[in-house]
């Protein structure tokens, strides 16, 4: 990769004359059009998606960037990358790297060329252990990406599901095991998909990639249109040989993670069987004197391919689709009989919940072989960590429902984590140091939050009371019950409240003043998808398959009707309990963040529309953010630690300064390079105006390591530690005069 000339626009945009919209907007765009996707802001990378390939990654790229600091090359994804492995490795820091921006922004594709990285640059000798879990690691976002992505208007390969996956590393540096946690999975598009959308890409790969004898033996035929579930998305499909390509490479994908034959064949039996279930109809008949009718599947045959693909009795899967049981008091159980509405909502239910369980038990399988498995005694066991969260941006859809309000919710936690580490932090570390500051004004929205998530008032909260309630409660309570907790919050409204606003339906739609824009929410559907009831008789139809793959997916399966006695969890609260748990676990690591924006909404290339990247701009925060940087400093570091480091570069702090405080030694040494006038003295800290000051010293440091190695080595002493990059502290024996030039 070529250097970068000025007609390249700045490299970080702290680096622009002003601090405008129009002045960041002027330099994203020139950018992009030389090709430059990605732009810094001190530390965090700004990325445009350019949606075509760009000779910008593989292992020459690769090799300019290892062991680089940040700001010597064009501004990369694999730098940051390296940052963050080198203060992992360095320091001993865990790190992380937050990936946000909306969908279709190029989220996925950072996450992988960030693992590609970190593969490329570990494991130097070969380990076959570390191989084999950067194998994994590798391979485990394609079969992912199968059974948890798929096309939307927005992306063709649209993850629908969070992702946030841990590496873990021993001393040396090398990937020793991982962690994958997912985070809601949008189950719902198993049943239904928006016009110009499709199911999970698993479906299709199956019946489209199979083997004509195994797709007679799921009872298949090839073309989606056959199947309910599949039927919208038929139409889209991608070429029959992708599909098949794809298929195999899935196949391989699962060998190589360790998957068994006999694994995969349940997990085609599973998908085969959430396709048959899809096209299972009831007809209820009337029959004199009985006050319901009697309900009947309308093509058994179906419930033969069910019962023989899930390896469960026939009978009992024609039970809990026709019937459920309810304890009448005591330990009575009795059958009761749905009608025609509530068996397809049972059928539907279980469709969802097998895919879903499916889902979870590929990423848990991948879990189990990536699981550390030599943890580095040094350490206590403890390994240091670099985790890469590729979670899902900010949504609206023409219509928005309780996936959209977790999802945004869920980039509502992530902003105010962003602001707190970058704003705030920044903000308070320097009034804490002393340094003379200018308030920059940001937007807090700790209080949109606080709307969502708050015990007993929140959102969430008033929904899980509408849904503890018996099953009186609609969804139309639960908006009035909201209008009344909320009815003077500034980041709430609805018709209710405000009558005169036509864009909203009376009774039907509230709406929520995100940091990102105003995403009007309708409460249809919203107790039950958040109560995700699904009947216990499925559960341990399930968990009696004699397959024991798909048993292994239904554990709780194991309890009969009388013995559920505590009401499970509702999503929003599970949802609510991961996103605290992530955001925690991301507050405790040294994050680095990649802002990904995408340039128009036709997928095209070399075009910008810069209205629609404004808008991400403006709600990315990315504005304060250069404001904020600007207002601050490249590099801060303890006195002890930059003169551990550069000492070695002045005459009067090498071996040791008499200087009677570190900050004065610091001093002198600066005062020596010219470069005094780029740096503030903070209480305990020196604070670094420009990496260019970074840079000299580094040169400095540079030219004199060999020097003072070789006279170590004439004189048979030896540094401490072995790498000379890695040293800071030689033993101080040496006059200073006999190292320095
Ligand atoms: P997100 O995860 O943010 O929804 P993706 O990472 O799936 O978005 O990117 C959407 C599409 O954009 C990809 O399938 C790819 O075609 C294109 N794309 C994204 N990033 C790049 C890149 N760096 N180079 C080339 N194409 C890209
Ligand atoms: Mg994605």
């Amino acid at each position: 990769m070529d250097e970068e000339g000025p007609e390249c626009g700045k490299p970080d945009f702290v680096l622009l004359d002003q601090v405008t919209m129009e002045d960041f907007m002027e330099n994203l765009k020139l950018r992009f059009e030389k090709g430059r996707i990605y732009t810094y802001i001190g530390e965090v990378l700004v990325s445009v998606n350019p949606y075509q390939e760009l000779p910008l990654y593989g292992p020459e790229a690769i090799a300019k960037y290892q062991g680089r600091e940040l700001y010597e090359r064009p501004p990369h994804l694999y730098a940051v990358a390296n940052a963050a492995y080198r203060a992992m490795k360095r320091r001993s820091r865990d790190t992380c790297i937050v990936i946000s921006g909306e969908s279709g922004a190029g989220k996925t594709e950072a996450s992988k060329h960030i693992m590609q990285y970190i593969a490329a640059v570990t494991n130097p000798s070969q380990r076959a252990e570390v191989d084999r879990v950067k194998d994994v690691l590798l391979k485990s976002t394609c079969v992912l990406e199968a059974f948890g992505n798929a096309r939307t208007n927005r992306n063709h390969n649209s993850s629908r599901f969070g992702k946030y996956m841990d590496i873990n590393f021993d001393f040396k540096g090398d990937p020793i095991g991982g962690h994958i946690h997912s985070y809601l999975l949008e189950k719902s598009r198993v049943l239904k998909q928006h016009v110009g959308e499709r199911n999970f890409h698993a479906f299709y790969q199956v019946l489209r990639g199979c083997e004509d004898t195994e797709l007679r033996n799921l009872h298949l035929q090839r073309n989606p249109a056959v199947y309910n579930f599949t039927r919208q998305g038929a139409g889209l499909n991608a070429l029959e040989s992708d599909e098949r390509s794809h298929y195999l490479a899935v196949m391989e994908a699962m060998r190589v993670i360790g998957f068994s034959a006999e694994e995969v064949r349940s997990v085609h039996r599973i998908l085969a069987a959430v396709l048959h279930l899809g096209n299972i109809e009831f007809v209820e008949t009337e029959e004199a004197g009985l006050e319901q009718g009697h309900l009947e599947v309308a093509e058994e045959q179906l419930v033969d391919h069910v019962a023989e693909l899930t390896a469960t009795p026939r009978e009992l899967v024609l039970r809990c689709l026709l019937s459920r049981t309810v304890a009448s008091g005591g330990r009575d159980l009795i059958e009761k009989g749905h009608t025609a509405a509530e068996a397809s909502y049972a059928r539907d239910a279980c469709a969802k919940a097998v895919y879903q369980r499916l889902f979870e038990w590929v990423v848990s399988r991948i879990n189990s072989v990536m699981e550390t498995r030599d943890r580095d005694p040094r350490r206590d066991g403890k390994d240091t960590v670099i985790g890469v969260l590729d979670i899902y941006g900010f949504e609206v859809f023409p219509v928005n429902s309780f996936e959209q309000l977790c999802i945004n919710y869920c980039n509502e936690k992530l902003q105010q984590l962003f602001i707190q580490l970058i704003l705030k932090q920044e903000q308070e570390e320097y009034q804490r140091e002393g340094i003379t500051w200018q308030t920059v004004d940001y937007f807090n929205n700790a209080t949109i939050v606080e709307l969502v998530e708050r015990p007993h008032r929140g959102v969430l909260a008033v929904l899980d009371e509408a849904c503890s309630a018996a099953g009186t409660i609609t969804d139309r309570i639960f908006l009035q019950s909201l209008d009344t907790h909320h009815r003077h919050h500034p980041h709430y409204t609805s018709r209710q409240l405000c009558p005169t606003d036509k864009t909203m339906e009376f009774g039907r739609d509230f709406r929520i003043k995100h940091y990102a824009g105003d995403v009007t929410y309708s409460v249809e559907g919203f107790i039950d998808k958040n109560r995700d009831h699904l009947f216990q008789d499925f559960k341990r139809l399930m968990y009696n398959s004699s397959d024991p793959t798909l048993r292994a997916m239904w554990p709780d399966g194991q309890q009969d009707i009388t013995e559920v006695t505590k009401r499970p969890l509702t999503a929003g609260t599970l949802f609510k309990n991961s996103m605290v748990a992530l955001v925690e676990n991301l507050a405790s690591k040294e994050p680095f963040y990649v802002r990904c924006i995408k340039p128009n909404e036709d997928k095209v290339a070399s075009r910008l529309d810069e209205d629609h990247c404004r808008h991400q701009v403006a709600y990315l925060g990315l504005l304060e953010n250069v404001r904020v940087r600007r207002a601050g400093f490249a590099s801060r570091q303890p006195y002890p630690r930059f003169l551990l480091r550069y000492k070695m570069t002045c005459e009067y702090t090498w071996p040791n300064h008499l200087l009677g405080s570190d900050k004065a030694a610091v001093s002198a040494l600066l005062e020596q390079h010219g470069l005094q006038g780029d740096v503030a003295f903070g209480h305990t800290k020196l604070f670094i105006r420009s990496p260019q000051t970074l840079v000299t010293l580094e040169q400095s440091r540079a030219r004199l390591i060999p020097i003072i190695v070789l006279l170590l080595q004439k004189k048979d002493l030896r540094p401490r530690e072995k790498h000379a990059e890695q040293s800071t502290d030689f033993p101080l024996l040496l006059p200073a005069s006999a190292v320095l030039p």
